[in-house]
């Protein structure tokens, strides 16, 4: 996959994740892209549906499973706005999936290289390769505005320590894409 294709379905995962702020979850959005073609575009729906697996990678995998009629997905790649957690990192790994390409690193629970590394890890049975770092300001700004915007409500309605949530620990990355 070329850098520049790689950019043009990262806007197309920035524009599912703009879609999540709507109903207050965190924007973090991701498609699966078979042949050249998208095949599935989500955004995070945990707030939406009350659901703790409603990760945009968990959704955007079970619709792309949906459309290739089978669970195994090593002809696609997936492209997320934010390093993938624990969670749909194992995801990706079951599903097989053929190249991970994310935007924001996530310091303080990126399963795909900042804490830990689930997607390439010796003990499992299938490696992903990944590239890192596509449109990453992008996505990492769009997350800084949205805890920054609920800070500021929170502040409002005199609220104490908010747990950390996901994607709360992004900074704007400062690092080149690897
Ligand atoms: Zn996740």
């Amino acid at each position: 996959m070329q850098a520049d294709e790689m950019t043009r379905w990262m806007a197309v995962a920035l524009d599912e994740a703009r879609a999540a702020v709507h109903h207050d979850d965190v924007p973090v959005g991701a498609v699966v892209v078979r042949d050249g073609e998208i095949i599935a575009a989500r955004h995070n729906e945990r707030e939406l549906t009350g659901d703790p697996t409603a990760h945009a990678e968990v959704l955007a995998l079970r619709d792309a499973a949906a459309v290739v009629g089978h669970w195994r997905l090593d002809h696609c790649t997936l492209v997320v706005t934010l390093e993938p957690c624990p969670m749909c990192a194992g995801a990706i790994v079951n599903a097989r999936v053929g190249l991970l390409v994310y935007g924001a690193s996530d310091p303080k629970a990126g399963a795909a290289g900042s804490c830990f590394d689930l997607v390439d890890h010796p003990l499992l049975n299938h490696r992903v390769p990944r590239h890192t770092g596509v449109m990453a300001e992008s996505c990492a700004a769009l997350l800084v505005d949205f805890f920054a915007a609920r800070r500021g409500r929170s502040a409002a309605a005199e609220a104490v320590d908010e747990p950390l949530e996901r994607g709360a620990s992004i900074v704007r990355p400062t690092t080149r894409p690897r």
